[in-house]
């Protein structure tokens, strides 16, 4: 095998064979299934003797393409895409638990993998333990014979804590269960969780990784042996990502770096200025040093990533009032998009839990979540700024 490549390097000069036409850049594989030469080729094919493809539900040429990078960026053995990061998260685990399993998760995690931990797993009489990112010590007294996954996310949705990813992976090491790590809000450019003990870790594409609002897609990537189960699963059940989705994916990966590496420069700029301003009580950054998990922040990531947290003064109301009185950036639901986004979850993404249970994952009344884009820092903070004289 030839030497691993720099990051940007791999990003950019990973790709699928060249067709007879000798392309420069790779072209959109459009097709539902493949040809056979020969009957004996359609036998040891499907027989798994070769590796090729038959089908664009097992896989195709774009998708692998798309998957081979995240497996270099990530340091991973293997992996697989799909549709949307959620179809990555549930197919993860249908593929690899059973009735009766038990997760060990933070409680601070996506809202829809809340909703399948509390709503959906139960069905199959899988349950799921939580603890809060301040009690990271808890975590072994929640594990029991039945325990399966380790699961986490860091930099968390909304609040922006920091779990310490390799403690998590000294604790499944210790008791022989599996760290999966969702690392979405870091992307394989800041943050590598299979070095601190990962056993697998899943991407929602749609955020970062394609980075300009357009395609959803997922991916999990990790040990081979696991990667092989959850390929099997998805290859029957059907969670397969779009060809033409991998292909711009697979095309936004090679300028990850430059974008992230922007991203995280405009969002400590604003991180910084929210924290002088007169009308904002906390901000939450990980790159900032006022951030309580700001050392760890340091040894287990790049930079802070693109996502500043920040509470208007005055709560929900005040939280309103400043989101109408944007007028550059979007009131949007998704995030790490090349405009800026602001959301305030306890009137939104959070608003139907209870304000106990909102408190629990750190989100606070007049908490608000910006995903910093990529215009002209300058403009944006122009924006913020007038928009808070106003809450
Ligand atoms: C968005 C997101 C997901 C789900 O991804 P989709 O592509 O929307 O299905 C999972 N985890 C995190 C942390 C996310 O931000």
């Amino acid at each position: 095998m030839s030497k691993q490549k720099n990051f940007e390097t791999e990003a950019i000069r990973t790709q699928t064979e060249r067709s007879q036409f000798l392309e420069h850049s790779n072209p959109i594989y459009l097709t539902s299934s493949f040809v056979f030469e020969d009957a004996e080729d359609m036998r040891a094919s499907f027989a798994e003797e070769k590796e090729r493809n038959i089908y664009s539900r097992f896989t195709n040429p774009n998708n692998s393409e798309f998957v081979d990078k995240i497996c270099k960026m990530e340091g991973a053995e293997q992996g697989v895409a799909f549709a949307t990061g959620m179809s990555a998260v549930f197919s993860t685990f249908a593929a690899l638990l059973n009735a009766g399993d038990h997760i060990v998760s933070a409680r601070s995690v996506f809202g829809s993998t809340h909703g399948l931990f509390t709503k959906f797993l139960p069905k199959w009489n899988i349950t799921t333990s939580y603890f809060k990112i301040d009690e990271l010590d808890k975590i072994e007294s929640l594990i029991t014979k039945n325990t399966k996954i380790l699961y986490a996310e860091s930099p968390t949705n909304p609040a922006v804590d920091i779990l310490d990813l390799e403690l998590l992976g000294s604790i499944a090491k210790e008791h022989n269960i599996l760290l999966v790590i969702d690392n979405c809000f870091a992307t394989p450019y800041l943050q590598n969780p299979i070095k601190f003990g990962a056993d697998l870790v899943i991407h929602s594409a749609t955020k970062l990784i394609d980075g300009q609002g357009r395609v959803m897609g997922g991916v999990t990537v990790g040990r081979a042996d696991l990667i092989r189960e959850i390929y099997l699963f998805a290859r029957n059940t059907g969670p397969a990502l779009s060809p033409f989705n991998a292909w711009v994916l697979s095309k936004s990966l090679e300028t990850l770096a430059v974008r992230v590496d922007k991203h995280c420069e405009n969002a400590l700029k604003i991180a910084e200025f929210l924290e002088s301003h007169g009308q904002v009580n906390i901000v939450k950054y990980p790159f900032l040093k006022s951030h309580p998990q700001y050392v760890l922040a340091k040894k287990q990531m790049k930079a802070g990533g693109n996502i500043v947290a920040f509470e208007v003064k005055g709560g929900v109301e005040a939280g309103k009032k400043f989101l109408n009185a944007l007028a550059i950036c979007s009131l949007s639901a998704n995030l790490g998009d090349t405009r800026t986004i602001v959301t305030h979850p306890a009137s939104t993404t959070h608003g139907k839990l209870s304000k106990e249970d909102r408190l629990e994952t750190g989100i606070t009344d007049g908490l608000v979540r910006v995903s910093v884009g990529l215009e002209n820092v300058n403009d944006i903070i122009q924006d913020l700024d007038q928009a808070l004289k106003s809450s």
